[in-house]
């Protein structure tokens, strides 16, 4: 709620756009509450900022807890700025119950992870990770033509240390789900094993545009018509492979757009989810197919181009399990779900073992002011994390009872 005044709309969300004034003072009380409990501040090239921690052996991988501080213009308290404060929670415990983990522990806020100022969203772990390159990253422009290496300095945070030049023994993301699973199924805790894969088309029907009155229906090549025919083939998909899988249509451009004229082509966008690459590569095989028939049927009428894959994200074994044995040890309702939403996660499990914790928010609620969550699920997500960290910085904790404290 402290973080949450800053940058405060009157609706009761939150507008911290990255790199302005609002993410500057963020950032500056964030790290002055990880300095109060000792933590050493780094700040690299980016502006992501790291609160490490030290364990009994300095030398050794650390564990990550990272998410972002920057929001949406209109955003709510807690995309984000959660994953982050929920690892200053956990820092803190360790802090008062005087507890030295066997690895360093660290903290990350990422930079511009909304991309509401700054295209492409994620840009920071993506440089992190290797995706991006730094000059590519502070190329990038907003609105008014500001660089986002000019806006980095300006607000004090272009630091000086390298990218992504130590490894991790494995990283942790706390995030609200921004969907409404874990509500409808009275879950308090999603265990994320990993995310979507995504592939966008452009898909073009042509036919001939012909006057509305004087063509009989059966003299017509209406794009129109046959678009109507494959969207049915097209939702279908969803049904085939399952609860896991996405279809969306979400846009649909007909030429000339005229009320009286038979369209001579229509352009749809399509949209397919799923989070197995083996059934995404079906799905997009049956798209292709149906497309192919179309076009056999009506001599080459059809285009479908590809225009963008991401593919599935799979989280590290061990660390699914590490969130899984939290939650079952201490008996917090909860289920394994896949993340239909980018987080920083998805960058970062390139480079050091990944995954990450859902909590639910209100109605599905996210990106809007009015994004909600209830406190006791805040607690049961941290507490989560908290012995997710334990596991993977310390052998030893599970085999001492004592060393078991909650947040
Ligand atoms: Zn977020």
């Amino acid at each position: 709620m402290e973080m949450a005044k800053i940058g405060a709309t009157p609706k009761g969300g939150v507008c911290r756009v990255a790199l302005t004034e609002e993410d500057r003072e963020g950032r500056d009380l964030f790290i002055k509450w990880c300095v109060a409990i000792d933590c050493n501040i780094e700040i690299d090239q980016m502006g992501n900022i790291f609160a490490r921690r030290h364990g009994k052996d300095n030398t050794a991988p650390a564990v990550m807890i990272g998410s972002h501080l920057d929001s949406q213009p209109t955003g709510g308290k807690y995309d984000g700025v959660l994953g982050v404060l929920a690892g200053l929670e956990v820092l803190e415990t360790l802090y008062e119950a005087n507890i030295m983990t066997d690895v360093p522990l660290e903290i990350v806020s990422w930079t511009n992870e909304e991309g509401a100022r700054f295209s492409p969203a994620m840009i920071a772990s993506g440089v992190f990770s290797g995706d991006f390159s730094l000059d590519y990253a502070y190329g990038r422009t907003d609105k008014e033509g500001k660089t986002l290496g000019e806006a980095l300095t300006e607000i004090g945070y272009k630091g000086k240390k390298e990218l992504g030049n130590r490894p991790y023994k494995a990283t942790f993301e706390l995030h609200i789900e921004q969907g409404p699973i874990l509500e409808a199924e009275q879950k308090s805790v999603g265990i994320v094993t990993g995310v979507q894969g995504i592939r966008w088309y452009d898909l073009v029907l042509n036919g001939k545009e012909t006057h509305a009155g004087p063509s009989p229906m059966n003299f017509r090549q209406d794009a129109m018509q046959a678009l109507s025919k494959l969207l049915p083939k097209m939702y279908a998909l969803a049904q085939t492979y399952g609860p896991d899988a996405r279809v969306t249509i979400g846009y649909i451009d007909a030429v000339p757009g005229v009320r009286n004229t038979v369209p001579g082509s229509v352009s749809v966008s399509v949209d397919i989810r799923h989070p197995l690459e083996k059934t995404l590569m079906k799905m997009h095989q049956d798209l292709e197919a149906m497309v192919a028939l179309e076009n056999k049927a009506h001599q080459g009428s059809a285009q479908l181009q590809e225009v963008w894959y991401s593919p599935p994200v799979r989280f590290a074994a061990l660390c699914v399990e590490a969130v899984r044995n939290a939650a079952k040890k201490l008996a917090i309702p909860s289920m394994e779900m896949v993340s239909g939403a980018g987080h920083d996660a998805v960058y970062i499990s390139k480079v050091a073992p990944t995954s990450m914790i859902f909590i639910p928010c209100t109605d599905g609620l996210s990106h809007n002011e009015l994004e909600h969550v209830e406190k006791q699920d805040v607690i049961n997500g941290s507490n989560v994390l908290l012995q997710a960290v334990l596991e993977m910085s310390n052998e030893n904790v599970f085999r001492n009872k004592e060393v078991s404290p909650n947040v």
